[in-house]
C-alpha cells in the first residue's frame, strides 16, 4: 500500500458510494447485537427463525424454519419442490460440513432430454415441462440437517411457516412483478394460475395470499416425517404431475418420466467443503455439484497476487472482472456432478495454477473472452483425473437471477449458510394439485448438448452455482455470505468478498454496492442505472463493456461476526423488495 494511492482509492470509493449506494443505505436492513442472528429476503421468514432461536432452537432448526417460511412467501424462488445446498459450522467442534440436497435426474433420464438431432431445444419450452423436473431434495435436506445437527422436530420448526400459510401474507410489488413475468407460463397450469392470478393477470400488490394446501403439506411432514414426502399419496401426486402435467385445456407440454422409486431412492449427500485462503481469511464454500466454491476460490487465488489496496478502485475492479472471467472459463468447461465426472478440482483451486492464470491478465486492458486453462498440470498427480477426450466448449447457460439465500447463527456460535431454489422464477410452473408447491425445473441446469461434463444423465445432479460461504479469520468465524441469481451468484459472492476485504467496505456497503457480473459471456451483466455512472466510465477506460439489458443482480444476505463478540446481520435494502436482518438481543 503506498501512502498517496490509498486516499485516491478511498476518495473514489466515497464518490461512488454517494452516487450509487447512499440513497438505499438508510433502508438497508442491518441489525447488531448478541445472541443469534438471521438475514433473509422475507420478514416473516426472519421472524420464523428468530422465534425458533428464542425457543432455544439452534441455527439448523432456525434455518429450516426460515426456509419453510420462504417456501410460503417466496414460492417462485424456492420450496419443497426444489433442492439446495447448506453449509453448517458447528462451533463446539470447530468443524464445517456441507449438505448437498440438489435435485437428481430420474433413473429414466436420457442424455438427449433437451435436444433433438444434436440440436438444443428452445429453453422456455424446456423449462415449462415435466421433463425439466428433477427429483426434489429439499425435504430430505431439511430432515437430514435436523436429524443430525438440529435439536427440534419438523413439527416444531414448520409451525411458524404453517401459520403464515394459513393466515396469509401481503404480496408486495416484487411478488407481483414475478407473477407478471410468468403470466404465460403460469397460464399453462390452471392450479398455478388460480393461486396467483385472476383472469390471466397477476393479483394486485397488497392482496393477502393464503396457501391452505401448502399448510396441509407441511402438516403432513410434521406428522409423517420425511417419508410423507418421498412415499405415499404426496409422492404419487408429484409423479403424476411430472408424468402427466396438469395443463389447461388445449395446452400440451412435454411430460417427464419420474417413478415412485426415484422419490423413494432420493438421498442427500454430506460433502467436505471447498477450502481456500485469501489474504488471511479461510473461505469455506460449497463443493461440486455446485461450481460456487471452486470458482470463487480460483478467482480469489488469481486476485491475491495483485496488490489491490494500493490501486485506484477502478483498476482493482478491472482486475476483479478479469479474474472472474478466467475462473468462469474453467468453470464453464470442467465442472459437473463429482459422482459422474472426475473434475480437476485440486488443480483449479491451487495457488500455482492461479499464478499461471494471472499471467494472462492485462492490468490495463480487458480480455473479453478467456479460454479454459490446463488445471490438469496442477493436480497433485497429473495423470489423475483423466483429461476429457475433447475440450468441452465453454458455454454460458441461460441462467438468470432466481433462488433465495438465508444466513442464521445462534447464541452458541453455530452458523448455517443456506441457498435453495426451484431454478427459474416459478420453476417449471407446475403446482402439485392439492399440495400448494411448485415443482422445480432444475434439469435445465444441464448443458443441453455435448460433449460436456454437465450433459444430462440418469441419476446425475446438474451443475449449480449456489455459493453459501463462511469466512474465518484466525480460526474464528468472520462473516458468512450467499446470494441467489443463477450463475451471477458466484460473482455476487465474489464481489461482496472483494468489496469487503479489498476495498475495505463495511458489509452493508459491500452488499449494497452496484453489482458487476463478468462470466466470460458476450458482455458483463450490470444493474439498472450503472451504465451511466462514473464507475462504469472508469471501467470502460480499461475496455470493459456492458450487457445492454441491465437487470437487478442477486439478493444477498450476510452475517458478520465482530471481534468484540457481537454479530451484525445484513440484508438487501432495495433488491428483491426488501430483506430482513434481525438479532436476538439488539445492541448499539
Ligand atoms: N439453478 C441455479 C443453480 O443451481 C439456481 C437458480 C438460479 O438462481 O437461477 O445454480
Amino acid at each position: 500500500m503506498t501512502p498517496n494511492t490509498l486516499p485516491q482509492r478511498l476518495t473514489s470509493t466515497i464518490i461512488i458510494a454517494l452516487a450509487f449506494s447512499a440513497p438505499a443505505w438508510g433502508k438497508t436492513p442491518v441489525a447488531s447485537g448478541t445472541g443469534g442472528a438471521v438475514a433473509t429476503i422475507s420478514e416473516p421468514a426472519s421472524q420464523a427463525a428468530l422465534a425458533i432461536l428464542n425457543k432455544g432452537g439452534n441455527a439448523v432448526d432456525a434455518a429450516v424454519a426460515a426456509a419453510a417460511t420462504l417456501g410460503v412467501t417466496d414460492p417462485f424462488s424456492c420450496g419443497v419442490g426444489g433442492g439446495g445446498f447448506m453449509v453448517i459450522y458447528l462451533a463446539r467442534e470447530n468443524r464445517v460440513i456441507t449438505l448437498d440436497h440438489r435435485e437428481v435426474a430420474p433413473a429414466s433420464f436420457q442424455s438427449d432430454a433437451f435436444a433433438s438431432g444434436g440440436k438444443a431445444m428452445d429453453f422456455d419450452s424446456a423449462v415449462a415441462s415435466g421433463m425439466a423436473v428433477g427429483v426434489p431434495g429439499t425435504v430430505r435436506g431439511w430432515h437430514d440437517a435436523l436429524d443430525r445437527y438440529g435439536t427440534m422436530s419438523f413439527k416444531q420448526v414448520l409451525a411458524p411457516a404453517i401459520k403464515v400459510a394459513q393466515d396469509g401474507f401481503k404480496i408486495n410489488d416484487n411478488f407481483v412483478a414475478l407473477v407478471k413475468e410468468n403470466e404465460k407460463k403460469f397460464a399453462l397450469f390452471p392450479e398455478t394460475a388460480a393461486r396467483y392470478m385472476r383472469d390471466g393477470k397477476a393479483l394486485p400488490a397488497g392482496t393477502v395470499l393464503r396457501n391452505a394446501d401448502l399448510a396441509k403439506t407441511y402438516r403432513l411432514l410434521s406428522s409423517g416425517g420425511v417419508k410423507a414426502f418421498y412415499s405415499g399419496k404426496l409422492a404419487q401426486a408429484i409423479v403424476d404431475s411430472v408424468n402427466r402435467p396438469p395443463v389447461a385445456a388445449g395446452v400440451s407440454v412435454r411430460s417427464g418420466q419420474m417413478s415412485l422409486a426415484d422419490l423413494a431412492n432420493y438421498e442427500a449427500r454430506w460433502r467436505q467443503p471447498v477450502r481456500s485462503s485469501y489474504r488471511g481469511y479461510e473461505l469455506v464454500g460449497m463443493p461440486l455439484p455446485s461450481s460456487g466454491g471452486v470458482t470463487i476460490a480460483e478467482a480469489l487465488n488469481i486476485l491475491e497476487g495483485f496488490d489491490l489496496k494500493s490501486m485506484p478502485r477502478e483498476k482493482a475492479e478491472h482486475l476483479y472482472m478479469e479474474a472472474a472471467r478466467l475462473a468462469f472459463a474453467d468453470r464453464n468447461a470442467y465442472l459437473a456432478d463429482p459422482e459422474y465426472v472426475d473434475a480437476p478440482v485440486a488443480g483449479l483451486v491451487s495457488k500455482e495454477y492461479a499464478a499461471r492464470r494471472r499471467e494472462l491478465i492485462d492490468p490495463t486492458q480487458a480480455h473479453h473472452h478467456a479460454q479454459p486453462g490446463d488445471p490438469y498440470l496442477f493436480q497433485q498427480d497429473p495423470s489423475v483425473p483423466l483429461r476429457p477426450a475433447s475440450a468441452a466448449k465453454a458455454r454460458l447457460l441461460s441462467e438468470s437471477a432466481h433462488t433465495t439465500h438465508l444466513a442464521v447463527s445462534d447464541k452458541d456460535g453455530n452458523i448455517v449458510a443456506y441457498t435453495f431454489t426451484i431454478e427459474s422464477w416459478g420453476g417449471s410452473g407446475i403446482t402439485v394439485p392439492g399440495y400448494g408447491f411448485i415443482l422445480n425445473n432444475e434439469m435445465t441446469d444441464f448443458d443441453f448438448t455435448g460433449p460436456h461434463p454437465n450433459v444430462p444423465e440418469a441419476g446425475k445432479r446438474p451443475r449449480s452455482s449456489m455459493s453459501p460461504t463462511i469466512a474465518f479469520r484466525n480460526g474464528k468465524p468472520a462473516f458468512t455470505i450467499g446470494s441467489p441469481g443463477g450463475a451471477t451468484i458466484v460473482t455476487t459472492v465474489l464481489q461482496t468478498i472483494f468489496n469487503h476485504i479489498d476495498l475495505g467496505m463495511e458489509m452493508p456497503a459491500a452488499l449494497n454496492a452496484p453489482r458487476i457480473s463478468e462470466r466470460n459471456g458476450q458482455a458483463t451483466s450490470i444493474e439498472p442505472g450503472f451504465a451511466d455512472s462514473m464507475q462504469a466510465r472508469a471501467l470502460e477506460r480499461f475496455g470493459q463493456r456492458w450487457d445492454a439489458s441491465a437487470e437487478e443482480i442477486g439478493a444477498a444476505n450476510a452475517i458478520v461476526f465482530n471481534p468484540d463478540g457481537t454479530v451484525t446481520a445484513v440484508s438487501e435494502g432495495k433488491r428483491h423488495g426488501v430483506g430482513s436482518a434481525l438479532v436476538q438481543k439488539r445492541g448499539h
